[in-house]
């Protein structure tokens, strides 16, 4: 008698799927997530691959686990994601299933009910189970079973016949359906020419990939909505991905100013019951429309028509620990898995999806100007060469006067500086000692509201010492450099009578609370707010008319070859923010080298010249999207031990044409959570097939050995 075997794979850093014995009466399916003994455990799995064989030589499949099973598109995204980024699979299933981890395995509950269908063969046990289940109400597998008194797989085996029907349980509706025609927006002309062309994208086969590139305030979003409600119209599910922060009150209540409900969210603040609900309803298909951070692009949709990425450009879709993904692409990977189509939308967008662009791979949808006939911001740069701030202040003579005439006028002022805490170095005047993180090589950074030292990388804290720790002295301590706490200081002894607030990621009371304070700047309740990239990007702050950079050229001096890219983008986006309500904006920025291309290009306005400049450096340096390229970072608690693992691996790497293996050498950050780390970079020209050349490679590479580890991450986003 053949059996049947299952390849399951489990949710753990594990490259290969486990092989078990399907035990008789136990009807399995590609993609059931079951239950099976792993060592001395019981684990969580998926079926993988089923096949005839003689079971006899593997331990049995404990059981099925009643969760959403994964649809075989889902099963091939995740594969495709394991063999890009060369993570194990397993990682990448961990990221698709994160309810069912074998501690709760009864997380989702799946009804069943009888339908039409007559089995073809009825024993007394099924007889039983479609008497107990003629009333037509929807029981739970496990209900079901019991009241007719049979196995569990008696019922598998009528689900499996298409006797009974499965049902996912959900106690109330999750998220109530949005309505396409709720409130359509009077659209300009511009933008109903944008949204026809994106809403003639969901009935096109295959389904193609557009860059929807809108300045500040044209109106992305009301656009792509239109092709949201066209997904809707179809049945099918959209999935619109946004950086976490942007998820803001702001934005939930334009979607449902235009579709009568607020959408589904999904992020690291939604937990509990309210996540499997949601997993559930996104399996079923009950919910249609599902904003989320990058992590939801990894929910099991039951039919996907629709992705959007919001903000496009943004470094927060690159995940840098666990499985290396950049969401932005990966969307599109799953896009092209669904067939539906995939919406990139951006006023900075990536130099990657621009040249996308050119090559036609991808279409541009275009609108150039702001809604409404508002203007872009003026933008003027501040020489700080010709200004004279005084020493330990950060808010020259120029800007200074431009807040106070625009706080006069009642309007909000943004200043911008990307740097939180106090100060970013604090050093003692008598022994010139400097505070470093005993973790990482970094210096700590001041954080005053805490009173302490902290590391941005490792997350250390020391309380800052009254005396030097290490010559002793009293009161010689010395704070270099500002922070955005500093300037919130300076600016509360300038502006006594305004309103400020700081806002960076150290915002106590997490995202939320957060979220509440963006809304309370919109509605006007401060007057000027003081923030890193947190505030800098996508809000609408309508009553905001001034945006100061305090120091534009941070970011330049970085040695990564993407930092124009980044800093013109940052600065486009925040500079952005101004005047985007009744009342024009302008935006003086402050910086020491004017002539920068960067500074020039912002100021003038010309995005073109900039990115045609950018990326031909790129294409002469064979830097992607021109070339291929990965990270690969060995580190250690033993410094000798990361290097010499390091220079083990760079012997063993094979010439090949077009292939370049530069390394080993200490990584940008040699030491970080006291783990030494060296970097070997793979470059490649773009027809070379990096993943199998790097997969053969790790093939020839000795184990690693003790507490050493090799991160690979393919197309890094800093280099
Ligand atoms: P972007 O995302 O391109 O920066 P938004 O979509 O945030 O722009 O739009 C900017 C502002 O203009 C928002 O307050 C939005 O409500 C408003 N807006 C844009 N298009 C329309 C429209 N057709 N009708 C009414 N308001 C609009
Ligand atoms: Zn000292
Ligand atoms: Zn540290």
């Amino acid at each position: 008698m053949t059996s049947r075997i299952a390849d399951v794979l489990i949710p753990l850093a594990l490259d290969t799927a486990y092989s078990y014995a399907v035990p008789d009466g136990l009807a399995l399916q590609e993609g059931d997530v079951v239950q099976v003994p792993l060592a001395t455990r019981e684990v969580a799995g998926v079926v993988w691959g089923l096949r005839n064989g003689a079971g006899s030589n593997f331990k049995p499949v404990t059981g099925r686990i009643d969760a959403p099973a994964l649809s075989p598109k889902m099963r091939k995204f995740l594969d495709w994601i394991a063999w890009y980024t060369l993570a194990p699979k397993g990682s990448a299933l961990a990221m698709g299933l994160k309810l069912v981890d074998g501690d709760r395995p009864e997380a989702i509950r799946i009804g069943v009910r009888l339908t039409e269908s007559v089995p073809k063969r009825v024993t007394p046990a099924r007889q039983r189970v479609m008497d107990v289940a003629k009333d037509g109400l929807v029981r739970l597998k496990r209900e079901l079973a019991q009241e007719a008194g049979v196995s569990a797989g008696v019922v598998d085996g009528l689900i499996d016949e298409g006797t009974l029907e499965t049902v996912t349980l959900l106690a109330e509706p999750i998220a109530e359906p949005p309505d396409p025609d709720f409130g359509q927006s009077q659209l300009s002309t511009d933008q109903r020419k944008a949204g026809d062309t994106l809403v003639s994208m969901l009935s096109e086969n295959p389904a193609p990939v557009a860059l929807l590139e809108g300045v500040t305030g044209s109106g992305k979003t009301e656009v792509y909505f239109e092709a949201v409600a066209e997904a809707i119209r179809q049945g099918r599910q959209a999935l619109i991905l946004m950086p976490e922060i942007a998820l803001t009150a702001q934005f939930l209540d334009r979607f449902s100013a235009r579709f009568g409900v607020k959408p589904a969210t999904w992020h690291s603040g939604v937990s509990g019951r309210k996540r499997e609900r949601l997993y559930a309803g996104i399996a079923s298909g009950e919910v249609k429309v599902i904003a989320g951070a990058r992590s939801a692009l990894f929910l099991p949709y039951a039919d996907l028509g629709l992705i959007v990425v919001d903000e496009e450009h943004e470094t927060a879709y690159k995940q840098d620990d666990g499985v290396h993904y950049h969401a932005r692409d990966m969307a599109v990977v799953r896009g092209r898995i669904e067939n539906a189509p995939v919406i990139l939308a951006s006023a900075t967008p990536s130099i990657e999806s621009r040249v996308n662009v050119e090559r036609g791979r991808y279409r541009h949808v275009h609108l150039p100007e702001r809604f409404g006939g508002r203007q872009l911001p003026q933008i003027r740069a501040v020489d700080l060469r010709q200004e004279q701030v005084p020493r330990g202040r950060w808010l020259s003579p120029t800007l200074l006067a431009g807040m106070e005439e625009n706080l006069g006028r009642g309007e909000q002022v943004l200043l911008f500086l990307n740097r939180r805490g106090y100060a970013p170095l604090t050093l003692c005047r008598a022994c010139a000692h400097r505070y470093e993180c005993p973790n990482c090589s970094a210096w700590l950074v001041e954080h005053r509201f805490r009173r302490s030292l902290v590391c941005h990388h490792c997350g250390h804290v020391e309380r800052t010492p009254q005396a030097c720790i290490s010559c002793g002295s009293l009161d010689s301590l010395v704070s270099c450099g500002p922070g955005v706490e500093r300037i919130a200081e300076e600016v509360a002894e300038l502006f006594p009578d305004k309103r400020g607030i700081v806002l960076s990621s150290d915002f106590p009371g997490g995202t939320e609370r957060l979220r509440r304070e963006l809304a309370a700047i919109a509605d006007g309740e401060f007057d000027i707010v003081i923030g890193t990239q947190l505030v800098a990007k996508g809000h609408n702050f309508p009553l905001m008319t001034l945006v100061g950079v305090l120091d534009a050229d941070i970011g330049l001096t970085s040695g990564d070859p993407r930092a124009a890219e980044r800093t013109f983008q940052l600065l486009q986006q925040v500079t952005g923010r101004a005047g985007r309500g009744e009342k024009p904006g302008r935006a003086l920025v402050q910086t020491w080298q004017p002539d920068h291309p960067v500074i020039a290009a912002l100021v003038s306005g010309d995005a073109e010249r900039f990115y045609r400049e950018e990326t031909r450096v790129r294409e002469m340096a064979g830097l992607p999207p021109f070339g291929r390229l990965a990270s690969l970072i060995i580190s250690a608690e033993d410094r000798d031990a990361a290097e010499t693992h390091a220079r083990a691996m760079a012997k063993v790497a094979d010439p090949a044409p077009g292939v370049t293996v530069l390394g080993p050498a200490e990584a940008p950050l040699a030491l970080i959570r006291g783990r030494y780390r060296f970097r070997l970079l793979v470059k490649t020209e773009r027809e070379v097939d990096l993943q199998g050349y790097l997969r053969a490679w790790m093939a020839r590479c000795p184990k690693v050995r003790g507490n050493t580890r090799v991160a690979i991450d393919v197309d890094p986003q800093s280099f």
